[in-house]
C-alpha cells in the first residue's frame, strides 16, 4: 500500500528531463504515503543513466532488449503491465508526452486501472490522489479525485509541471532484467526523431526569459531585447504570433503550441495573456509583465505587473543595469 511506481524516459540515449521531475514528485508522495517508490526504465543498454541515478528510487527496474532503444509501443505495453499486476502499486506516474501518452491509456485497459492526463499538480488526501488538469489549451483546471476502493491510478504529468530535486536518498536496489522473454510482435515501428529544431537555446531549461509578443511591433526591435536578456543574463522566448510572422524561429515560442517553460522568472514584454500562452508558464516561479494596456489578462497570472510601453520599460531597465 502506498507504493509508487515511475516509468522512466529516454531519447537517444540520455535520460529524458521530464522523467527526473517525475521522480522528484514520487519522491515527496512517497515519503508521505510510507510507500516504496520504483523506477523501470526499458532500453537497449541503462548505461546512460546518471551514477547517483538509483539513489531517486527504493528499486530501480532494469529491463534491457534491443527493442527498447527506441519507444517500442507494444513491448513498453507488455512489460509494465506485468510489472504492475505483480507489484500492484498505489500509483504509476509518467510524462505526458509521446511516450506517456501512448503508454497511459494502454495500461489503463490492460490494468482496468483509472488513469488522469496532463496532470500539472498531483495531491493526496489521505492515500486518496488528486490530481490538477488543464483543459481547453489552459482555459480550465479540473480537479481528478480517484475513488477510494480504487486498487491503484496512473497519472500522465505534463512536463515542467515539478521542479527536479537535487536527490532523494533512497538507497536504490538494483534488478536487471535482460532479453526480457515473450514479448509480442510490435504493431508499429520506429522510424527517426524529427527534429523541430532545438536551435541554439533550450528555453525549457533557462532561469530568466524575457518573453516578447506582439506587442514588440517589428522584427527589427527585437535585437533591443535581446541586448535587454542579455544584460539580464536571460534567455529571449515569444507568443506564438512573433513565431507565425517569422520574426523569431519556433524554437522560441512558449504555450500549447509551443513549449512549457519553468524558469524562476518570466519576463513577459508585450504578451496579452491568451490561455494558449499562459499555459506554458505554469510552472514558471515569479511572472512580471509589461503591458501598456491595464486590463491585459497576463496581469491576472502575472507576480508583478508594469503598466508600460515595453521599449520605455526596457530602456529604463537597461540604465540601471548599466550602472
Ligand atoms: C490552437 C492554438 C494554439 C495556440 N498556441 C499558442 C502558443 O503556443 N503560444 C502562444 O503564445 N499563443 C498561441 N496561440 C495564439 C493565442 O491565442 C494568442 O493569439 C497569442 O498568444 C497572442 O499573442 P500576443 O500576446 O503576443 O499578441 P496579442 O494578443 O496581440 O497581444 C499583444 C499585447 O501587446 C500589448 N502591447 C502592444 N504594444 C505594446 C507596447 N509598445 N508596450 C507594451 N505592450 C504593448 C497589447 O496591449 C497586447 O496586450 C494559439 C492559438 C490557437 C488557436
Amino acid at each position: 500500500m502506498g507504493d509508487i511506481l515511475v516509468f522512466v524516459e529516454h531519447r537517444s540515449v540520455s535520460l529524458r528531463e521530464v522523467s527526473l521531475q517525475i521522480i522528484s514528485k514520487a519522491d515527496e508522495l512517497a515519503t508521505k504515503l510510507a510507500g516504496r517508490l520504483t523506477a523501470v526504465v526499458l532500453a537497449a543498454k541503462a548505461d546512460f543513466l546518471p551514477s547517483d541515478f538509483s539513489s531517486r528510487a527504493d528499486r530501480l527496474i532494469v529491463v534491457e532488449d534491443e527493442r527498447f532503444s527506441d519507444f517500442d509501443f507494444t513491448a513498453a505495453a507488455e512489460v509494465i503491465s506485468k510489472i504492475i499486476k505483480e507489484q500492484s502499486p498505489h500509483l504509476v506516474m509518467m510524462g505526458h508526452t509521446p511516450w506517456g501518452m501512448d503508454l497511459g491509456p494502454a495500461l489503463s485497459v490492460r490494468t482496468g486501472l483509472p488513469l488522469s492526463t496532463d496532470c500539472v499538480d498531483i495531491t493526496l488526501d489521505g492515500t486518496r490522489v488528486k490530481t490538477v488538469r488543464q483543459l481547453y489549451g489552459g482555459k480550465l483546471f479540473a480537479r481528478v479525485s480517484f475513488r477510494d476502493d480504487s486498487k491503484g491510478c496512473i497519472i500522465t504529468v505534463r512536463p515542467g509541471s515539478f521542479p527536479v530535486a537535487a536527490s532523494c536518498g533512497r538507497k536504490g536496489e538494483l534488478v536487471r532484467i535482460e532479453n526480457a522473454a515473450n514479448l509480442p510482435a510490435s504493431s508499429s515501428r520506429f522510424i527517426e526523431y524529427l527534429d523541430t529544431g532545438a536551435g541554439e537555446i533550450d528555453i525549457t531549461q533557462a532561469e530568466l526569459l524575457v518573453s516578447i509578443g506582439r506587442g514588440v511591433g517589428e522584427k527589427e526591435r527585437i535585437e533591443e531585447i535581446r541586448e535587454l536578456a542579455g544584460l539580464l543574463g536571460g534567455v529571449v522566448s515569444c507568443s506564438r504570433p512573433v513565431v507565425d510572422r517569422g520574426w523569431l524561429p519556433k524554437y522560441h515560442q512558449v504555450g500549447t503550441s509551443g513549449k512549457s517553460v519553468k524558469p524562476k522568472v518570466y519576463l513577459a514584454l508585450g504578451i496579452s495573456g491568451a490561455f494558449q500562452h499562459v499555459a506554458g508558464i505554469a510552472g514558471a516561479g515569479t511572472v512580471i509583465a509589461v503591458n501598456k494596456d491595464k486590463k491585459a489578462p497576463i496581469f491576472r497570472v502575472a507576480d508583478y505587473g508594469v503598466v508600460e510601453d515595453l521599449f520605455a520599460f526596457s530602456d529604463a531597465l537597461k540604465e540601471e543595469l548599466g550602472k
